[in-house]
């Protein structure tokens, strides 16, 4: 499905649709990924989550996104929709640096939902809640969430109406997602090093990493997204560019473009001036020197957790 795109993409503009298609390799609006095969193998490295539009007045008010974290049943969610073993605590998953396994949860607590509503100035009745768009794709499991949700929110007095688009159709999708209009949007988000992906030259079989100034046409071109897989497909690795094996995607890969302000899939419009700094400093650090870079990333994921930015529904497994 996204090769498809790409290649429609690449005929017109080369850089343009790297860039593109790299927001799409990341960016999920259905479950494209298998179910758990072991109970304990699983490794994580994404997170799937309705995110809220920060943009929208009623969501720039914490208590308002913490209400609807609690008022929402994630735990039936991430288990009987996605079947997920549990449901998350916060957005960094387990397994990657950052981790936090006391971090509290938000349970379904109906009674908080609706006191914090009442403490952010909104009745059951009141009128600014009685239209709020969620945005989703079209995906069996994606549409149960989204029905799930609605249901959820319709306990404390919120009126969702839901907006489905046809995942097929990924450039009205993300058109939609970028577009500011919906206050909700489902959404999953995978943790990727941007150099894991590579230009093939179909004809030469030779691999080019996406910067090469001797890039082939479009039309020779096969998107590659792995170093060793080129190399087992049978491509050399071009002279000039010379390609480097991708690094592993750490926990900056996952933090980054979701929630340093300006981020490339930063679509809550989250802004806060400390997880930028903390994120610019754990950026400026060796990847491997985890206990300098663990608190940091725990901190951010505390205040995240804190300021209700997401709702948690499960974690994304490796592929
Ligand atoms: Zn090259």
């Amino acid at each position: 499905m996204e090769e498809t795109h790409l290649k429609k993409l690449t005929i017109n503009n080369v850089q343009l649709t790297i860039k593109v298609c790299l927001r799409y390799l990341l960016i999920f609006g259905i479950l494209l990924f298998g179910l758990s095969t072991t109970a304990f193998a699983a490794e994580y490295d994404g997170v799937f989550f309705m995110g809220f539009n920060t943009h929208k007045d009623i969501f720039e008010v914490r208590e308002v996104r913490q209400a609807f974290n609690y008022a929402i049943n994630r735990e039936y969610i991430a288990t009987e929709i996605a079947s997920a073993e549990v449901a998350p605590t916060g957005i960094i998953p387990p397994g990657m640096l950052g981790y936090d396994e006391v971090l509290a949860g938000y349970p379904r607590d109906i009674k908080k939902a609706k006191q914090l509503m009442k403490e952010a100035g909104f009745s059951m009745s009141d009128s600014r809640i009685k239209n709020i768009s969620l945005l989703h794709t079209d995906g069996v499991k994606t549409r149960k969430m989204a029905q799930r949700i609605k249901e959820d929110l319709a306990d404390i007095g919120v009126k969702v109406r839901l907006k489905e688009v046809d995942y097929a159709d990924q450039e009205y999708w993300a058109s939609e997602l970028e577009s500011g209009r919906h206050h909700l949007f489902l959404m999953g988000y995978k943790a990727s090093a941007l150099d894991a992906i590579y230009i093939g030259d179909k004809l030469m079989k030779v691999f080019h990493a996406v910067t090469c100034p001797e890039l082939p046409p479009a039309d020779r071109q096969q998107f590659l997204y792995s170093y060793e897989g080129a190399v087992v497909s049978g491509y050399r690795p071009c002279d000039v560019c010379k390609p480097q094996p991708e690094r592993q995607p750490t926990t900056i890969d996952l933090l980054n473009p979701l929630f340093h302000t300006g981020g490339s899939a930063n679509l809550t419009y989250y802004h806060n001036r400390k997880v930028d700094n903390l994120l610019d400093e754990a950026a400026g650090i060796d990847p491997t020197l985890t206990s300098a870079l663990r608190p940091k990333y725990e901190e951010i994921n505390s205040i995240l957790q804190n300021d209700s930015i997401t709702v948690n529904l499960f974690y994304i497994e490796k592929l």
